[in-house]
């Protein structure tokens, strides 16, 4: 296979309102940065009120038409817009890395598991089936059925700009809802490019929207009386601000927030496997993942023995270009947050943190302007440290010592953020106990990042999600639509009795 394309558009991003590309009436822009180069590469328009406004009129004009729709049309038109994504992997693959920075074979996997979600979404009419009481009491009949919201809305973060975005839309237009993406302003060009497939794909105009964006379209589509329901995917602060004001205003919310996710590493477990998912869920897409890997918890022993070889590993990362076919790393997203990575390093150094492996000022030959630190690795850090509490969201692994699996347990459950752990060890019964005890939301057993299959829904616990649901799977679908139970009885006139006073129950 030869070299991925480069994505290199230099035109501005625009919205996506009523089936098209739209300007809008805001006059402000931002720029979309390359990593890599630390180039602007193009302006992404951020879109004004007015423009929030005129993208939920189009989605409520649309919805309806698509609500009632049977079910499975509606699948059919996200079984064609699935074969468009797997045509067009390759190229939303290179729109990631582009303006991510993350490597190609990383910003293909996350397209990929974007596509899981629409594959699950595509069997709708067996997940909307409702459940039905025959003779509920006599000669009544109750059942219950799941029909859309309206017009709902999703916020996403700049970590994953196709697969959050497809945590979301293809469940909510599955439903029959009707859809307006905020994708992040960072890397906002795979939003609408899906767009345009879905537009392919027979999607009727209006039922899918972008506006793209920051506070000012965040907090217009929050206010917007029509807009039913909201996801979001981000930092805990914004999680937080979305949750209260969203509820504020009556609408209902999921919002997804940060972590910091600990791996134990049990004196029993398989060191090398172990090294080697450290080392690929701590520096793997720089470290900004929501389940990355940032604290390794080593039990008893562990820690002598593991350190050697993460250093040796850490040192030797091949940082460089995302398209280069052997990069393990690439930029970091912009300049702030490298800046904003290394300064919380210094900290580490403050605290009195052993700074083992210092990725501070990597350079890239060739792209020496480009927005890269290396990997760093420190070694006894402690819980008072705020290298230890605050989520730094880059390619840095604080390990921590614990002298036992009760100590080490102690640590995950007493961490503000719950969204994902992993446990390494080759004793069933230590796993499973860890499993059960675990106050997180989703646990890997020698499996550093355990992301949810498609039809087993996302989420953490704690201040890593706000909301009641998880994102996707059934979850998903019992987000994005609500509940309604009809209760039926077809009466002759001879079997009428007239008015009743007490409380009807079943006869
Ligand atoms: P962010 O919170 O800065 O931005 C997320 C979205 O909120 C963007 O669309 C942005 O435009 C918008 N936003 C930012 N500031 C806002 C404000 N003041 N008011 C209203 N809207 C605002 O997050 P990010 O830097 O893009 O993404 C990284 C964060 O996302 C990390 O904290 C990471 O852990 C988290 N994340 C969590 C999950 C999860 O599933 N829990 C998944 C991916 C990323």
């Amino acid at each position: 296979m030869g070299a991925p394309e480069a994505f290199t558009q230099t035109t501005d991003v625009c919205h996506w309102i009523g089936g098209a590309p739209a300007r809008g009436t805001g006059t402000r822009t931002q720029t979309v940065w390359n990593p890599t180069t630390g180039a602007a590469a193009r302006q992404v328009l951020l879109a004004s009120e007015a423009d929030v406004a005129a993208a939920v009129a189009s989605a409520k004009a649309a919805q309806p038409a698509w609500g009632d729709m049977a079910p499975i049309r509606r699948a059919r038109v996200l079984n064609a817009f699935l074969g468009l994504l797997n045509q067009h992997r390759d190229t939303l693959a290179a729109m990631i890395t582009a303006e991510h920075g993350k490597v190609f074979s990383d910003a293909q996997g996350e397209v990929t598991r974007g596509i899981d979600i629409v594959e699950f979404a595509c069997g709708i009419p067996q997940l909307l089936k409702g459940d039905f009481s025959d003779q509920a009491s006599s000669g009544i009949d109750n059942w219950t059925l799941r029909q859309p919201l309206g017009v709902v809305a999703g916020i996403t973060p700049f970590n994953f700009p196709c697969m959050v975005p497809a945590w979301m839309f293809p469940v909510a237009l599955a439903c029959g809802n009707a859809f307006i993406l905020k994708p992040s302003e960072r890397d906002p060009s795979p939003s609408v490019f899906m767009a345009d497939l879905l537009k392919q794909a027979g999607l009727p105009d209006g039922v899918f929207n972008v506006v793209q964006g920051d506070k000012v379209a965040v907090d217009a589509l929050l206010a917007h009386p029509d807009v039913r329901a909201v996801s979001f995917v981000g930092s805990t602060p914004i999680a937080h601000y979305i949750y209260e004001t969203g509820a504020r205003h009556g609408k209902r919310v999921q919002a997804l927030g940060g972590a910091k996710n600990h791996m134990v590493v049990m004196p029993d477990a398989d060191l090398e496997q172990a090294v080697d998912a450290l080392i690929g869920s701590a520096y793997g897409s720089a470290g900004e993942r929501c389940m990355a890997i940032s604290v390794a918890v080593l039990v008893g022993n562990v820690a002598d023995r593991i350190m050697p070889r993460l250093a040796e590993r850490a040192k030797g990362l091949k940082i460089k270009n995302g398209l280069e076919a052997d990069a393990e790393m690439g930029p970091i997203v912009t300049r702030e947050a490298r800046d904003r990575i290394e300064r919380m390093i210094g900290v580490g150094v403050e605290e009195g943190a052993k700074l083992v492996v210092d990725g501070r000022g990597h350079k890239v030959p060739g792209h020496e302007n480009g927005f890269f630190t290396g990997g760093t690795l420190f070694d006894h850090v402690t819980p008072a440290m705020r290298i230890y509490k605050e989520e730094i969201f880059g390619p840095v692994l604080a390990c921590v010592r614990a002298k036992d699996m009760a100590e080490a347990l102690k640590l995950v459950n007493e961490h503000e953020f719950g969204n994902g752990v992993a446990c390494f060890t080759s004793d069933g019964g230590t796993a499973r106990e860890f499993a059960r005890r675990v106050q997180i939301g989703m646990v890997g057993i020698n499996v550093p990042i355990p992301v949810p299959m498609a039809w087993q829904g996302f989420g953490g616990w704690k201040r890593s999600l706000f909301g009641d649901m998880h994102a996707y799977g059934e979850e998903g679908v019992r987000f994005y639509t609500r509940q309604k139970s009809v209760m039926q009885r077809w009466p002759d006139a001879s079997s009428s009795k007239g008015a009743e006073f007490a409380m009807p129950v079943a006869r």
